[in-house]
């Protein structure tokens, strides 16, 4: 039995994890189990998966996962602490599907100890890509793409040689404003923002859609991931969300990942790599389907693309910076307090501004958890002041 942890149990990547897990009950041995304020979800999930802890990142969640463990021979555990500890026991393969930087420190931990890293957690890789990578280089670890487009590439890959590969080209369906008026998107609600064309997700990475942020975190990811350079990544807009990744080599050929829009594949082909196993995902009818179609991203409609390719050019610690501001900026516009289109603009000005503030704070480029985590304050409060100025 393969010894398995879910980080993020209770989110969208962490319920379509659960679902495959349990069509083979016999074949995982469930060791931990983390979520958020939805306790009942993760006792339940615990319970049936007989996972030996269930962590809630929030301590004063601790009482109500207790009482929902009752009778059940299961630990309960609270807060950052207890993540990292779970992300200590030892599992053959984790999956890493906390939302945002929070996911940095247990991936790394479950890297220490010699685990099959699934990646879902993005953010980590933007914050701390060659952290991540030199970390599972050093306890012979592997990190394996979960992303759609990532895992599309990764597949694209198989038996090549990345000396022949020219470029990559990772599609964006749009979001949920791709065909809205542009002077439309100032006034763009938080439950407009929050539907997705062709994608079920986390309502965080859904607006992040609508943004193109991201598919600007996913540009950075795919620089971490296959080591090219930014001028070989490509983005293009691809409505049906069907072709999820291309890789072009130096001969011309262009391969395509084709696929329902469903994590599970990307999921599965993760948890059963280098084999290919049966997954309960559609089947694609192309005739059916009858056309794809493609267009360049319009850079007034997606500012937020533009800046990627800003923050790969500086490099050192400034993915940390943009992930932690985008974070911030998020959660500010979530809460009502800014437009839509203010949150690039708001990333954009922390990241013309960081230098000098990191400087102030004694903060060196050498990338630890500790630098990251503090770049990543650094920026979160930036954000806050600038809004507070605005705000008066
Ligand atoms: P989600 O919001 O549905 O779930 C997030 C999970 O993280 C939940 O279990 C939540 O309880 C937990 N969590 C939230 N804040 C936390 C914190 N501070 N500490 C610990 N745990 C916390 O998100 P999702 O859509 O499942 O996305 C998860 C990750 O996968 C993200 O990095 C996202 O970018 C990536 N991803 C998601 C999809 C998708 O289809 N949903 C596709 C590609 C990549
Ligand atoms: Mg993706």
């Amino acid at each position: 039995m393969r010894k398995i942890s879910i980080f993020g149990a209770t989110g969208s990547i962490g319920q379509s994890t659960i679902d495959l897990i349990r069509r083979a009950p016999d074949a995982y041995d469930v060791v931990a189990l983390t979520g958020g304020g939805n306790i009942a979800q993760l006792a339940r999930d615990a319970i049936a998966l007989r996972a030996d802890v269930a962590v809630t990142a929030y301590p004063d969640q601790l009482d109500a996962l207790r009482a929902a463990l009752t009778g059940h021979d299961i630990e309960a555990a609270a807060g950052p602490s207890a993540l990292i500890e779970a992300a200590q026991r030892p599992a053959d393969w984790v999956m890493s599907a906390i939302v945002g930087a929070a996911g940095l420190a247990p991936g790394l931990e479950a890297l220490k100890q010699g685990a099959t890293l699934a990646l879902a957690n993005k953010e980590s890789l933007v914050c701390a890509g060659s952290l991540l990578l030199e970390t599972a280089r050093r306890h012979n670890a592997r990190i394996l793409p979960v992303d759609s487009e990532h895992s599309a590439v990764f597949q694209g890959l198989v038996g090549e040689d990345m000396a022949a590969v020219e470029r990559i080209v990772i599609t964006a369906s749009g979001g949920a404003f791709r065909d809205w008026p542009l002077a439309d998107l100032k006034t763009a609600t938080v439950a407009q923002a929050s539907s997705h064309p062709n994608w079920d997700m986390g309502q965080r990475i859904t607006i992040d859609s609508a943004s193109m942020f991201n598919k600007a975190l996913e540009v950075i990811e795919t620089r971490e991931f296959f080591d090219v350079r930014p001028e070989q990544i490509e983005v293009v807009v691809h409505p049906e969300s069907i072709v999820h990744a291309l890789v072009g080599f130096n001969d011309g050929a262009l391969m395509a990942h084709l696929g329902a829009p469903d994590m599970r594949h990307a999921i599965g082909y993760a948890l059963h790599w280098p084999d290919r196993r049966d997954l309960p995902v559609e089947r694609l009818d192309l005739a059916k389907l009858a056309q794809l179609t493609f267009r360049a991203p319009d850079p007034a409609r997606y500012p937020a693309l533009q800046l990627a390719y800003d923050v790969m050019a500086r490099g050192g610690l400034m993915g940390a910076v943009f992930n932690a501001a985008k974070e911030r900026a998020l959660d500010h516009f979530i809460a009502g307090r800014i437009g839509f289109l203010d949150m690039a603009t708001l990333v954009a000005q922390v990241l013309a501004q960081v230098d000098e503030r990191a400087g102030e704070h004694g903060i060196d480029d050498a990338m630890t958890l500790d630098t990251v985590t503090r770049m990543d304050h650094l920026a979160r409060g930036e954000v806050d002041n600038a809004i507070l100025k605005q705000t008066g």
